[in-house]
């Protein structure tokens, strides 16, 4: 029970990654609290682990708006008094050459991934500095350090995520804060499958060629990630500080 009564909050922590990081803190024993714009995964996810006996929690925010964000920290912190652990999950892609790319792709992605974890952040440190701890994990991406074809916008907001990572862990260090990234490689989920669908007729081709690029045979899941969150949120990681973890099946080199 390495999370036991840690309050762990995830944004974007409906499905995927999210999701299956929300499950294994529950199995930990943490009390989690989601945040998420898609309500219908929320309940599935709400009822699946309370059937198990988790503890959890879900709130319907969206984490560019920083009213809505507000409000969830505040509701937070009236139902628990502290927050132990901030997963800044929440992302969404977007494919396509610069050149194509429409100018409210650009804004969208880089407003959910990058102003996201400014606002969350913002809103849930003061609690963690008063109460003189915290861990905050950042989701960055492998994309952060190798090029990917049509992923120009959404590489530019998670090496944005790492290098904030980095500056952020400087800042709150004094406070016994830790801030680490995660750099997840192709984890199959229904972000991978929605870019898949989307940008390749031949999608089956397509994981094909992934898979080719790592040094692992099958691409990740969920759970690859969900196990890397829960070291960098519990005090077994408690020298990892400003790091970025990656899981990428040796995609990176
Ligand atoms: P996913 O689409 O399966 O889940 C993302 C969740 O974020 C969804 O439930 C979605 O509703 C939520 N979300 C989106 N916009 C939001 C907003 N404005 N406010 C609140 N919630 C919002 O994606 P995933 O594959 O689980 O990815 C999770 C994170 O991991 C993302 O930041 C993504 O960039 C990153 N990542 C994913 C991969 C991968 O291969 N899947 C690789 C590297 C990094």
């Amino acid at each position: 029970m390495r999370l036991q009564d840690k309050v762990c909050l995830i944004t974007g922590g409906g499905k995927g990654i999210g999701a299956a990081t929300a499950e294994v803190f529950c199995q930990e024993g943490a009390i989690v609290e989601i945040a998420d714009v898609d309500d219908a995964a929320s309940l599935e996810l709400i009822n699946k682990i309370t059937e198990k006996g988790g503890e959890i929690y879900t709130s319907h925010v969206n984490v560019t708006d920083a009213d809505s964000v507000n409000k969830w920290i505040d509701d937070v912190n009236s139902r628990h008094g502290k927050i132990d652990v901030l997963f800044n999950n929440a992302g969404i892609s977007a494919v396509g050459v610069l050149h194509e790319l429409d100018e409210s792709l650009w804004d969208a992605v880089t407003s959910v991934n990058i102003k996201g974890v400014y606002l969350v952040s913002k809103a849930a440190l003061p609690t963690m500095i008063k109460q003189g701890y915290g861990s905050i994990i950042n989701m960055s991406s492998c994309i952060a350090e190798m090029g990917l074809e049509k992923r120009a916008a959404y590489a530019a907001t998670k090496g944005a995520v790492l290098s904030m990572t980095k500056s952020m862990q400087v800042d709150y260090a004094p406070y016994n804060i830790r801030v680490n990234a995660l750099m997840p490689g192709t984890i199959f989920t229904p972000f991978v499958e929605d870019y898949l669908r989307r940008s390749y007729d031949d999608a089956d081709k397509a994981i094909a060629g992934l898979k080719k690029r790592q040094l692992g045979p099958e691409l990740g899941t969920p759970e690859d990630v969900a196990y890397a969150a829960l070291y960098l949120a519990s005090d077994e990681s408690g020298y990892v500080m400003g790091s970025g973890l990656k899981v990428d099946g040796g995609v990176t080199g």
